[in-house]
């Protein structure tokens, strides 16, 4: 099926319509995103004759407005870049700060932590971060005028557009949250009360204003005086410290790129303050080792070997990781082979030989259905090969649950990310970063670009790339059904284990019995295509026949996304 339409659409050599796997299939140049009227917007700029930084800008904007609940100019993101022309990999770190009037009295309550105020409210707020990042890479690598990146994402702020499930029923799910703050009340709720409905049109005309005043004004617009002005008010109002000065101060940093190779494969992802990027090169790197292609995609010996990794690839991210610019860390060592070596030695490396014993079922426990949901992620190529991985957020969905009032902006809740317990890397601080666990990813093969992915997922980021990477890369899958594949998280410190049930179990079952005790692992089966392991974008590229290049792109079917290429 997927072979027909192919031919088809290589006749056809424009749009090519998502499908509920959105897939799509491409010459010249693609969007992937987590809402169709995103991707059309970086679509239309590849078209107008936009580079891939260019098309991921206005990508990005367009997704602040259509899927306000996941990221937006209220929060940051992680941008990697690769330029054809030079061959060079750079990433774009605009990962928001704390304020500098953070303290320990705001997030200690003697001994332990005020976890509570950090969570929601103004606590939670970092520095918005987005327009600068993007501005940035704009200034680095845009081609066309940066305010014409805009015009798609005022167009959807001013004109509306239809109301999807997916946003009813975040908006819902948020509720309480939002009917809190007035100004966010007011944004997303009729009457101040209401969900709209999925269908309805929703317009957000202060954002296009803001948007609009950004187009013609630069970025002095949103980090000039005024502007901050208003966004520490509201800040402070909902309980918070940030001040004008800290937004006027803010700037997007070089961000660090980390790289490995995986088989034959060379994989850049984001450095710190992302420890979802060491992790997802962890992982690989620990499995590199193992012949995974020879068991195949559901078997228990990979699936016990990724759960040894992830155990270690997730401990070391939090043991070292942190705000760079606040610790020391070895990134060298902690990709070596030394540490690769160290990492198998403490693991359970099950027995290949020996079948485990054929017990009694483990007992399971149904995973209750939570109203989860943060960030999203989008990837770009284009005519001349230069590529693109965006991942960018406001925490959780709706973030901070604060609103700017008469800028439709919705603040982020990223200081929330910072790590609650003594002798973390990652404690909270003035003017720091939280450590993340975004990790948008770049991948080569004999140094030509092979892809472009990430996603969004909370700390599920590291293991769904990872997994993704190898059912591309040693189960020969393609991006859609690589993307597709039931995942696999292990919470070690918890020990729980989740899965998504697509006649996965017994597999999962058998591969915890390659361990010394299966019976204190937690198990966790979720739903078949459930959102909490991810939602990610990618774009493959292949030769055909005639070694003519092809783009193939996939969104995942766990959230909504369309890949859309010409
Ligand atoms: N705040 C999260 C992080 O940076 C966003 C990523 C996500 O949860 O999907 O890790």
């Amino acid at each position: 099926m997927n072979q027909i339409r192919a031919l088809v659409l290589f006749g056809m050599s424009h749009i090519i319509a998502s499908t509920s796997f959105a897939e799509s299939v491409a010459r010249q140049g693609m969007v992937a995103a987590a809402h169709p009227l995103a991707a059309e917007a970086g679509l239309s700029i590849l078209k107008q004759g936009g580079n891939a930084m260019d098309a991921a800008i206005a990508t990005a904007f367009a997704l602040g407005v259509v899927e306000p609940h996941a990221s937006g100019i209220g929060g940051g993101g992680f941008l990697l870049y690769y330029d054809a022309k030079s061959g060079k990999v750079t990433a774009i770190d605009y990962r928001e700060s704390a304020p500098e009037g953070l303290s320990n009295h705001h997030f200690r309550s003697g001994t332990g932590f005020r976890l509570a105020a950090m969570r929601y409210g103004g606590l939670s707020v970092g520095v918005p971060s987005m327009v600068y990042g993007l501005y940035a890479g704009h200034a680095e690598h845009g081609q066309v005028e940066f305010g014409s990146l805009l015009a798609p994402a005022i167009e959807l702020a001013e004109s509306g557009f239809p109301v999807s499930a997916d946003l009813s029923e975040n908006i819902s799910d948020k509720l309480d949250l939002l009917m809190d703050n007035e100004a966010a009340a007011e944004l997303y709720l009729e009457d101040g009360v209401f969900p709209p409905s999925e269908g309805e049109t929703f317009v957000n005309p202060d954002l296009a204003r803001t948007m609009r005043a950004i187009q013609t004004g630069g970025i002095e617009a949103f980090y000039g005086r005024e502007s901050a002005e208003r966004i520490a008010a509201a800040v402070v109002e909902a309980g918070g410290v940030m001040t004008a000065w800290d937004i006027m101060t803010y700037r997007p940093r070089v961000g660090t790129v980390l790289s490995t190779t995986y088989r034959n494969y060379v994989l850049h992802t984001m450095g710190p303050p992302s420890g979802g990027g060491l992790a997802t090169l962890q992982i690989l790197r620990i499995l590199d080792a193992f012949p995974l292609a020879d068991w195949g995609p559901r078997s228990p010996l990979y699936y016990a070997l990724l759960i040894g990794a992830m155990e270690q690839a997730y401990e070391s991210a939090n043991r070292f990781i942190g705000d760079p610019r606040f610790i020391q860390i070895d990134l060298e060592r902690l990709l070596s082979d030394a540490w690769v070596k160290e990492a198998h030695e403490r693991m359970t490396i099950p027995s290949f030989d020996e079948l485990p014993p054929d017990e009694p079922l483990l007992t399971y426990r149904p995973a209750v259905k939570e109203p989860i949901g943060n960030t999203t992620h989008l990837s770009v190529v284009d005519r001349e090969g230069n590529m693109v991985a965006l991942t960018q957020t406001i925490n959780f969905f709706f973030g901070s649950g604060v609103a700017v009032p008469e800028m439709g902006i919705i603040l982020n809740n990223e200081l929330f990310d910072f790590t609650f317990e003594d002798g973390s890397p990652n404690l909270p601080a003035a003017g720091k970063v939280p450590r993340s666990s975004m990790a948008p990813t770049l991948v080569f093969k004999d140094g030509q670009p092979v892809a472009t992915l990430g996603t969004p997922g909370g700390a599920r980021i590291p293991a769904a790339l990872a997994q993704i990477l190898i059912n591309m890369i040693d189960f020969d899958m393609s991006i859609v059904d690589a993307i597709a594949e039931p995942r696999l998280y292990y919470d070690a410190p918890r020990s729980r284990l989740s899965f998504e049930d697509r006649e996965t179990t017994d597999a999962v079952e058998a591969a915890v019995r390659h361990f010394d005790d299966p019976e204190s692992f937690d198990l966790r089966a979720r739903g078949a295509f459930d959102r909490y392991f991810g939602g990610a974008q990618g774009i493959w590229i292949h030769d055909d026949a005639e070694g003519q290049r092809v783009l193939h792109g996939a969104a995942d079917p766990r959230r909504g996304g369309a890949t859309h290429g010409y």
